[in-house]
């Protein structure tokens, strides 16, 4: 027997017509490099509308993929609604890739339109000649002239807008239509592209509405700072046009300086984005001068929150940082740290303890984790075990890819990242598989061993590594940059001294380096690839010779 219930599509454009008929007077801000722009979702409305007839008339059919390569921006947005909603397939363009990535991404998904910021047209210029599918350029800036640039043919978004008709009535689509594809910023080979269907981003948006969730609503003004090249901003602005919340966008705006004014100007009550740049808003935010008040919660993943920092927020400016975990190929939300209502009681060690893990699977997500049998490992909060996921948000294979079958078998996406998952069901990310430290046949951990060094009062940030051993195999090299008061003045025996009591001595790194910065891959996360090859012959102590 079957349900009887409607078939009824789940797709972006229910997402866009709620928008429309109930929150028209909500605000969407943008900081630009001319300034601000303020406008409401009944002008984004109208402004979608016309662009989708812009879209038809640039021959963009259905399944089509087009290119954005922009900031965070209100234009950025309606491409998001705009090359959904008419079937095509929205491409974002991650703008902080090599030359040569981003060549060979928007070949791979044969983009045949590309919209980009009149400030980077540069970089497209540079690769112009490799690009064998784009068809069209579409300038986007203040003008309704293209800037002078060397792409051919190129347009002007806004001169576009202005000739486009206002009316468009939408397809109907089928919700396991293509909607997105992004790639990930994978550290070996080349980027992989990861195709969303309408469901997927429906149920996706849904899902980040849940208070148990991120608590997405009409009552928060939000601001992802998070790139919209980075898995859809994680999602968020389809999340927040959905329930009609306040969009705070920073443009090109990516000083933690800008980031504070903008909290403080718009009363952005929910913030998201990767640690890194919280760890530079806390310097500036410890000096005092901005009004953070209004901001209660900020969302931080992408690679491992210290626990000094969500502590740090907390203690210092009543700011919850909610810890999630997540994965392109994952649309991207797989788990968020909670609290559980009776975990309220515990002591505050036991709380920040519990609220520094990844968290728990979000409804719609199923997760486990085995060893390298196969098998899978105890709920014990101690055995680590490759992470294991699938669910309606998760991809199935890599678009155009046969060769990575293996990453997805079972029908389960093999997530790379060796975890413990608690009692509770709470996971704590131990490392990448391919960053675990392996010591005498034992793992490392060094991710904890980051967030440990993190947590000393002279140091800002910390990334640890393994290097060679002829007795242990491998040792970890802890990089260590101090905060810029500390430079010079912080010693290695002060950070070995500090992590004694947290780790067995074995796991105490071999030796701590004093190094400017961490190198951050394009989406400011510690790229541990680039580190290890400053480091490939460097020897440690008692080694020499
Ligand atoms: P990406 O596809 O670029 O978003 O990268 C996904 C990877 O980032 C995951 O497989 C993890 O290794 C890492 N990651 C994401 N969130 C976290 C987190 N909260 N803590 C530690 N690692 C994370």
């Amino acid at each position: 027997m079957q349900g009887l219930i409607m078939d009824y599509p789940l797709t972006i454009q229910h997402l866009l017509e709620r928008t429309h008929r109930l929150y028209g007077k909500k605000e969407i801000v943008s900081w630009l490099p001319n300034g601000f722009h303020r406008y409401t979702y009944a002008d984004f409305y109208r402004r979608v509308q016309r662009l989708a007839n812009v879209l038809q008339r640039l021959g963009v059919r259905k399944g089509d993929r087009v290119g954005t390569f922009a900031w965070n921006h209100y234009r950025h947005l309606e491409l998001y609604f705009a090359i959904t909603c008419t079937g095509a397939v929205l491409h974002t363009v991650n703008i902080r890739l090599f030359p040569e990535q981003i060549a060979y991404i928007l070949n791979h998904a044969e983009d045949t339109v590309l919209f980009f910021d009149e400030s980077l047209a540069s970089i497209l210029e540079g690769i112009q000649g490799e690009l064998k599918t784009v068809q069209h350029f579409v300038a986007m800036g203040e003008g309704t002239t293209p800037p002078e640039t060397s792409l051919r043919p190129v347009h002007s978004y806004e001169a576009l807008l202005a000739e486009a008709s206002p009316e468009y009535r939408w397809p109907r689509l089928d919700e396991y239509d293509a909607a997105g594809i992004c790639y990930t910023s994978g550290t070996t080979g080349h980027p992989k592209g990861v195709v969303y269907s309408h469901r997927a981003i429906f149920l996706h948006s849904l899902a980040l509405t849940g208070v148990d969730c991120i608590g997405v609503s009409e009552r928060e003004t939000i601001m992802p700072v998070v790139p919209m090249f980075h898995v859809n901003a994680w999602g968020l602005p389809f999340s927040a046009a959905m329930v009609g919340s306040k969009q705070v966008f920073p443009g090109p705006h990516m000083k933690p300086e800008e980031l504070a004014y903008l909290i403080q100007n718009e009363r952005v009550t929910l913030a998201a984005g990767v640690p890194t740049l919280w760890i530079g808003i806390q310097q500036v935010l410890e000096k005092g001068g901005y009004d953070v008040s209004s901001l209660h919660t900020i969302l931080s993943g992408g690679s491992a929150v210290p626990r000094s920092l969500l502590e740090t927020f907390e203690r210092r400016w009543g700011i919850q940082i909610i810890h999630a975990w997540g994965m392109t190929e994952m649309t991207p939300v797989g788990t968020v740290s909670r609290l559980k209502s009776y975990m309220h009681t515990w002591t505050e060690e036991e709380r920040f303890a519990v609220r520094a893990k990844q968290g728990f699977m979000v409804p719609g997500v199923e997760l486990t984790a085995i060893d390298e049998t196969g098998k899978e490992v105890p709920w014990d909060g101690k055995t680590p075990g490759e992470l294991l996921v699938r669910g309606p948000w998760i991809a199935r294979a890599y678009y155009k890819d046969p060769d990575s079958e293996e990453k997805f078998a079972g029908g389960w996406l093999h997530t790379g990242d060796v975890v413990t998952i608690d009692s509770e069901g709470y996971i704590q990310i131990v490392d990448r598989v391919k960053d675990l430290v392996k010591s005498g046949g034992e793992w490392i951990s060094s991710v904890d061993l980051e967030t440990a060094i993190m947590a000393h009062p002279k140091v800002l940030e910390a990334a640890v590594i393994a290097i060679p051993h002829p007795k242990w195999q491998e040792r970890p090299l802890a990089c260590v940059v101090p905060k810029p008061e500390y430079r010079g003045e912080l010693s290695k025996e002060e950070i070995l001294a500090f992590l004694q009591d947290k780790f067995a001595r074995w796991w105490l790194p071999d030796d701590v380096v004093f190094i400017a910065e961490i190198p951050k891959t394009s989406v400011g996360k510690f790229d541990k690839k680039v580190l290890r090859q400053q480091f490939a012959n460097y020897t440690l102590p008692g080694q020499e010779g």
